[in-house]
Order: structure tokens, then sequence, then C-alpha cells
């Protein structure tokens, strides 16, 4: 299906973004203009069930009620006031997400991938002044197939090469190893290494769930070795993989928390880097900074998406609605369907390779109103909001068995 399928008006709104935007995505042909809960409607009035929650930044559901009042509220109030001031925003949303995890301190920025820079800064200057290694020697250990995010420094260190193979000259400083192999993380460790970045469940890489006991070691691994321990939660956090965070599963313990995506809501920006005194200590006025990090209406709208997580059980609904989700599509035909796998809401269909791709089955997904998209060319993630009804998920799971009952050319015969 291509633009001949889309509808003349929804024609207008994506030639405006193929006439005039960059091309460096390649979305459906889909033009949404409005969302309630897990539920978005396109332009002609059509509903979906958005299965993506713009890669689990929904978690919280599409325009919920009580960040809808908070956003009125501080809208009329006062939104950035910058860090040269304290705003009566900032502080209360510290206490509550630093409570929420357990830990002393965060540092409040805008986007993943520059709370994940953050991160980076903290655990070099961490390994400078309190480790004392010598100036500019400091290395990272990341994981092969790993997503951190777009910038020049993150993109150094992925394996992808499309992210990466034109955006050189890359960054330094970084060393990869194969994600769910603690043995590969300690022989990689040298006198020099200050931390190790890691998502608990590779999301971008097409959720992969790590073994059993992986997130226990790599914590104890980077205790005994003095490193810090640094959990990429932004796609897996905030109840996505039905818990609060998906390195409770394990008896894991991250000196480092990085988060974005849900935390604000889905109506704001907002990332943050949590840790203990420890390591935040070593942060002097001028380190580091952003114009909009920790800006009054990120924080109001903060600490309501933190509050709704909690009060509406999400992580607990997410667990629940997530073994709803693989016990219901257990049985999928194996000539079509390879694998399905996740945490909570975070799952994956895996496509047979030679059944069809996965671009191929999220176009039928679409014409039947399930909104998904597929990473890479075989798996399709499916990361619905966690405040999904029960009935959503049953309309979920019948619709996917019908969908993935069928190769591509069994499709195409018919
Ligand atoms: C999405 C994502 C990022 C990057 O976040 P942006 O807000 O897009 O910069 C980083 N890490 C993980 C695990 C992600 O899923």
């Amino acid at each position: 299906m291509t633009n001949q399928n889309a509808s003349e008006i929804s024609k207008k709104f994506i030639d405006l973004a193929d006439k005039f935007g960059a091309h460096n995505y390649h979305p459906l042909n889909v033009v949404i203009t409005k969302g309630s809960g897990e539920w978005v409607w396109d332009i002609n009035g059509k509903k979906y069930l958005d299965m993506l929650s713009a890669y689990s930044a929904v978690n919280q559901g599409h325009c919920h009620p009580k960040l809808q009042k908070t956003l009125h509220e501080q809208a009329g109030r006062i939104t950035l006031t910058s860090r040269a001031f304290h705003n009566d925003q900032m502080g209360p949303w510290l206490e509550q997400l630093t409570q929420l995890c357990g830990m002393d301190k965060a540092l409040p920025m805008n986007t993943g991938a520059e709370a994940v820079e953050t991160a980076i800064k903290i655990a070099r200057k961490w390994g400078y002044t309190v480790k004392q290694i010598p100036r500019h020697k400091a290395e990272i250990i990341v994981c092969d197939h790993n997503f951190h995010g777009r910038t020049t420094t993150i993109v150094s260190f992925s394996s992808e090469p499309q992210y990466k193979d034109d955006f050189g000259p890359y960054c330094g400083g970084f060393r990869s190893i194969p994600y769910g192999d603690a043995q590969a993380l300690e022989s990689a460790i040298t006198p020099n290494t200050v931390g190790f970045l890691f998502e608990p469940i590779q999301g971008e890489a097409g959720i992969i769930v790590p073994p059993k006991g992986y997130l226990e070691a790599v914590s104890q691994v980077c205790k005994k070795h003095n490193i810090l321990c640094i959990a990429d939660e932004i796609q897996t956090g905030l109840g996505r993989a039905g818990k609060l965070f998906a390195h409770q599963y394990e008896n894991c313990k991250p000196d480092l928390i990085i988060l974005g995506k849900a935390l604000g809501g889905a109506y704001y920006p907002i990332s943050a880097v949590v840790g203990y005194n420890e390591v935040f200590n070593i942060l002097k006025p001028g380190d580091h900074g952003s114009t909009f990090g920790g800006n009054s209406m990120a924080c109001a709208l903060s600490q309501t998406a933190l509050k709704i997580i909690v009060e509406e059980k999400l992580p607990e609904r997410a667990y629940d609605l997530g073994n709803k989700f693989r016990d219901g599509l257990a049985n999928l035909p194996t000539k079509v369907v390879k694998d399905v796998r996740g945490k909570g809401l975070l799952n994956a269909i895996e496509i047979q390779h030679n059944a069809g791709k996965g671009r191929f089955y999220s176009e039928l997904l679409q014409e039947r109103g399930i909104l998904a998209k597929e990473t890479h060319d075989f798996t399709i993630r499916f990361a619905p909001p966690l405040v999904m009804e029960e009935a959503s998920m049953q309309f979920a799971i019948d619709t996917i068995k019908e969908v993935f009952s069928k190769t591509q050319a069994e499709w195409l015969q018919k």
C-alpha cells in the first residue's frame, strides 16, 4: 500500500511533509489528528489502537485529562525561567522523582539523547576526579546493537551502519561488547573504564530480553570493579516493561538511571539522569546545563505524569496485560511467526524471514485498525499505552492473530 491508497485528504498532508520535510523517517500512510487513551483517529475519522505509543512515550495514554489540566494551569502561570533562577515546580518534581527511584539526586534535560550525553559526562568526570583516571582516557563499555539516541557522540558507538556510517568522525572512549553476556563485560574492563551503559531490554534492536541473571550479574561486576552501572531506562522504564523500572526484575542496582519518553506524559519532552550523591557531587556550577532543562512547564507536567503511573498502577497493568498479550499470541503459525517476546507491554513479533516483511504486516494491521511499526525488517514492536482497557487488548490479540495467520505470499493470493 503506497500513497495511492491514502485518501485524498490524507494525501494533502503527506505530500506537504514529503515536499517540505527532510525524509529521515518512513511513516505509515496515516495522518493522525486526535487521540484519547489508547486510541487515535485519522483525519478521515477512522479509529486505531495505538500499539506504538510514540516509541513508549505515551505510557499514560493520549491526552490524559489530568495532564491536560496541569498543562492549562501551568500555561497561564509561568512556563520557562531558565536555571539562572529557581522555579517552584522543579524542586517538588526532583523530590518526587528521586524518591520514586530510591536515589538522591536528579538532573533534568529535555530529550533522551541529551540525558544519555549527560550520563556520559557525569561518568567521565567521576572517573577523572574520583577514580583518578588520566585525563581523556576514560572508557565506557556499551553493548552491540544498542540504541541510546542520535547525537554524534552516541552514534559513534552504535553498531547500526545506517546510524553512523556517514556521520563520522567518531567520538572515542567507547568499547562495545555482546549484549546479554556479563562475562564479556568483566573481560572488557580496564583500569580506565568508568562505566557500563546498557538497556535492561534492548528496544530498537527488536525487544531483546537478556538471559535471566544478566541484570544482577552486570550490577555485581560493576560494583566489583568500581565502575558505574548506567541503566538506560528511557524506553523500558516508568512501567512500560511491567515494573516501574525494567532492571527491577532482578537484584540489579544501577548507579545512574536515565529516563525520558514517558517522563513527560506525552505532553512535553523531559528527560533526566537520576543517581546518588557520591556521584552527583562531582558536578559544579557551569559543568553542564540546558536552557530548557528543568523548566516549569516540563516539571509540572512530569509531576502529574509520574503521579498517574503510581495512582493508576501502570506497571502492574502493563505486567498483567503483557501476559495476556503473549498468552493470546502463543500459538501463531510458525510458518509466519518466528518469535513473540517481551516483558510487560514492551513486546515484539519477529516474522519468519521467508514469510514477508514487517512493513507488509504493519499495513495489514493498519487496515484493520491497529497502528504498529516495524523495527528493522522483520520485527514489529507492540507497545500500547499502559492505560489500555482489557477489551482493547482482546481486540489487539484477535486482529494480530488474523493478520499473522498467513504468509505474505498467501495474503497476496487471496
Ligand atoms: C528513544 C531512546 C533514546 C533517545 O531518546 P530521544 O528522546 O529520541 O533522544 C535513548 N535510549 C533509549 C533506550 C531509547 O529508547
